[in-house]
Order: C-alpha cells, then structure tokens, then sequence
C-alpha cells in the first residue's frame, strides 16, 4: 500500500480538549478520540498526552493498518515548514517544535498547519464543499477564522496569512476588538462577543435565563450547549443579541459574496455544529439582501458544517496526504506497507 492511501492520524489540539482520529484516503474517520488539553500544565505535558492519544488510536487500528503519517492542526500560527507552533495564544505557546517533538514520542512523520484552514480544507475535500473551486469557510468560534480556497486550492496570498477573515472590519465605530482594530466581525459575532452583549442586554434590564444557566454548568462561559438551550426557549436577551450576530454575519457574507462570488460559504465551529440551519438560514437572507448581483442564488449556497467536530481531523489527514505525494513525487521512493 503506498503512503498517500494508508491511513492518517489527524488531530485537533485545542485551547480545551484534543481530538484525534484515523483517517482513510475517502475521509472516513474511525476510533474518535478526545482529552482534555490542560495547556495551564505546560507545553511538554501537552505533548506527551498528545502522543498518548495517538498511540491509543494507533492500537485501536492494529497491526494490519499502517500509519502513514500524523498531522496537527494546532490553533494558532504555525510554521508548516519547520514544524513549529510560531504562537499559540490558547495553549500559551511560543516557538514550540511540535513536530519534532511528536516524531521522536511516536516515530511517524508529523505534519502541521492552522486549526482553521485544516478544518475548511476537510470541508472542501470531503464535507459540503466537495468538488467546488472556489469557497470560504467561516469558523466562528472564542474568535473567528477562515479559509478561502481558490481554483480548488487554500488561498495562501502574497505572505502566506491570507484568510484572516476574522479582522475584516464591518463596524468602524464598533467594539474594540483583541487585534487593535475596532468593529471587526469577531469583536461583533464571536461567541465571546455574544457573551459580552449578552452581559450587556441582561444589564440593560432584558430578562434572560442564561447567567443562571452558565452558573449551574459550573463553567465561566457561555457555550455553544446553553445558546442552543436559550434560543429555544426563547430567552429575549439571547434572541435579541443573536439576531444582531447573525446580521452582522449575514452583512460580512454578502462582502465575501461580492467579492469572491464562491460557490460555497460554509459555516463551521462550536455554534454552527449545534445549531445548523438554525444559525445559517438568517445569515443567509441578510446576505442576499445585500448582495449586488441576485443572479442565480442557489448557485452561491451559505451552509453550516457538515463534518462538524471532526473536520480540523478530516482536513489534516487530506493535507499530509497532500504533502507525502508531493515528497514521494520528488523523490521517487517506494514503500511497502
Ligand atoms: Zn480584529
């Protein structure tokens, strides 16, 4: 079996938990599994816990299926040649060689690239973007990341950062957002920024449930699980700020629209795994509002995630497929599996 059919480990490390599962040259994830990150125990902790996780998936496959490589996406920056994490703001890490330090615990080649642009690779490979050439994929998360694919490629740009559609700036007079700027998309849809007006509608005087709801979870966050849970009982304040999220959304969907004319623009990350069409469908209408040619709609679709969860893994197991076809290319190697 050549290496770009065997399987791949993918993970998503991330701020909280990690997720990693095998992957087959179809996409398919099997033997899903998931830890707690702990990022406040340091970065060699984190690996080795990593690399357990890997192991433990590795077992789970057996002896008869070979892996071919392990790819990260990691969120933060990362330089994918070199194999380190440059900065990540949510595990504390600065110049981390990550994939150094996974190959000597695991004795597999490691690969790895942003959270964000593994997950909308995933999507365009094998989720609702398949067989498009142009698509942007929308991550609204803690922030809010992104991915453009162009001619069937992610869009690197000029410098290799394209894709930061989180900092498009939508409201000059907005609020400050964590980047300098004021009004950027993530500092007005986030799901932080949804928390911090909802913070506000509730102090405003608008009746809500959810400070209640965030206290009996035990947690200090408003999570994707209590924003479904509100809008369903339709809690004013979360209805109200919500809806401002998603016009905010919709506006800054129709500029991509209008810029990028994609195919797809799909929606991923904690809320649009949870809530779906229910988050999209009210995008979807602001965008076409304000788009400038209303030519055949159906052709530009704005969808939620269909991988969910598992995309970051789908994703980086199609691009260290990617990268281990190119390097057998150039150099020719056999390998028997
Ligand atoms: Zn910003």
């Amino acid at each position: 079996m050549s290496e770009q059919r065997g399987t791949i480990i993918g993970v998503d490390l991330g701020g909280t938990k990690m997720l990693v599962g095998a992957v087959d040259g179809q996409g398919k994830v099997e033997h899903v599994m998931r830890d707690l990150t702990h990022a406040e125990e340091g970065a060699e902790a984190v690996i080795d816990r990593l690399a357990a996780l890997c192991r433990r998936v590795r077992e789970a496959l057996g002896p008869g299926r070979p892996v071919a490589a392990v790819s990260v996406g990691v969120p933060g920056g990362v330089d994918i040649v070199a194999g380190v994490v440059d900065k990540a703001p949510n595990l504390g890490w600065v110049d981390v060689p990550l994939a150094a330090e996974l190959e000597k615990r695991l004795g597999a080649r490691v690969f790895l690239d942003n959270d964000v642009r593994v997950a909308v690779l995933g999507e365009h490979a094998h989720g609702v973007g398949r067989g498009t050439k142009t698509m942007v994929g929308v991550w609204v998360g803690t922030g809010i990341g992104g991915g453009v694919i162009i001619d069937g490629k992610l869009h690197q740009g000029a410098r290799g950062v394209a894709g930061e559609i989180g900092h498009s700036m939508v409201d000059p007079r907005g609020p400050k957002c964590k980047c300098g700027n004021r009004g950027c998309i993530e500092a007005l849809a986030s799901r932080t920024s949804i928390e911090r007006d909802l913070r506000v509608a509730i102090a405003d005087g608008l009746k809500s449930s959810a400070l209640k709801r965030i206290k009996k979870k035990g947690r200090e966050q408003l999570t994707s699980g209590i924003i479904d849970r509100l809008l369903s009982d339709e809690d004013p304040a979360m209805m109200k700020v919500f809806a401002r999220a998603q016009g905010a959304l919709g506006r800054f969907t129709a500029n991509l629209i209008n810029t990028l004319d994609p195919e797809v623009v799909v929606f991923g990350g904690g809320i649009a795994e949870r809530l779906g069409e229910r988050f999209v469908a009210p995008i979807r209408e602001v965008a076409h509002a304000h788009l400038l040619s209303k030519r055949d709609l159906d052709r530009v679709r704005v969808v939620a995630t269909q991988l969910g969860e598992v995309a970051p893994i789908v994703g980086a197991a199609h691009l260290a497929r990617e990268r281990l076809a190119r390097a057998g290319a150039t150099t020719a190697t056999t390998t028997s599996g």
